[in-house]
Order: C-alpha cells, then sequence, then structure tokens
C-alpha cells in the first residue's frame, strides 16, 4: 500500500456514519457539536465511566463529556451498543498511547489517541475513486 497525505482544511471533513467494529452505529443525532451529530463513545478510566461526544468535524476537538478526565489520562474507549473495545494496538505516533479506531463506509478508518489533549490522529480512506472525487467536486465540505 503507498500513502497519499493530503492536507485539508480543518472542519472540511464530517464524519456523518462512523460505526464500531462490530457495524452499531456510534453517531448520536441527539447531541449536535459544531452542528452536526456527534460520535458516542463510552469511555472509562480509573473507577470513572461514562459517556464521551466525538466531534464529528475532522481535525476539530470540541468533544463533549460529562466525566472530567485529569490531562494526559489514557482512556479506554468502547462501543455504547456492543461493549466492543475500539481499542488497537497501534500506538500513538506522538505519544505512544495506545489508539482507538472509527469504521467509515467502504472500508475507511478514522485512527485517533486515546490519551486526553493528545491530538495525534489520521484518516484513511480505503475507496479513493468514490471519496477523493467527493472531496474535490465538493470543495467545501466531505461526507463520510
Ligand atoms: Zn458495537
Ligand atoms: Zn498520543
Amino acid at each position: 500500500m503507498e500513502d497519499i497525505t493530503i492536507r485539508i482544511r480543518t472542519g472540511a471533513v464530517h464524519v456523518q456514519h462512523a460505526t464500531c467494529p462490530a457495524g452499531c452505529s456510534l453517531m448520536a443525532p441527539d447531541v449536535s457539536i459544531g452542528g452536526f451529530p456527534s460520535i458516542r463513545v463510552t469511555i472509562a478510566f480509573g473507577s470513572e465511566r461514562g459517556q464521551l461526544y466525538l466531534d464529528p468535524g475532522y481535525g476539530s476537538f470540541q468533544h463533549q463529556t460529562g466525566l472530567t478526565i485529569p490531562p494526559r489520562t489514557v482512556v479506554e474507549m468502547s462501543c455504547p451498543t456492543c461493549g466492543e473495545s475500539l481499542a488497537q494496538d497501534e500506538p500513538c505516533a506522538d505519544c505512544g498511547a495506545r489508539t482507538f479506531r472509527l469504521s467509515l463506509p467502504q472500508g475507511g478508518t478514522i485512527t485517533g489517541c486515546l490519551r486526553a489533549g493528545c491530538h495525534r490522529h489520521k484518516l484513511e480512506l480505503a475507496d479513493l475513486d468514490g471519496d477523493l472525487l467527493r472531496l474535490y467536486e465538493r470543495d467545501k465540505r466531505i461526507i463520510l
């Protein structure tokens, strides 16, 4: 596989169809962030456990949670529906913590760091024909 790096404006990509590895939708239409439905996951650290709403704007980090996460804490993340872990073994290239992976349509993925405050993340698109064409056609926003 060859890697291609594309620089995009923050907020230019909005995730609208994220799922867990088992295929449950993670979208939370009842909680919008930046005007779009957020991505709901269950997080846990120490004795705390609760919901975290991820900002669906790629590169934007206005996440919402009722929990107080101490800075630099590495959290566990799982699917609120089936409980499957979203963590994977690939370490964060910046801080070495474990990372999580969200599945997108057509085999794409978003990988992010599980350490609070670390903004390392990566978007991989498998369906280049469809997704990249859309990126060029609609220069305002790409919907995944
Ligand atoms: Zn699930
Ligand atoms: Zn990190």
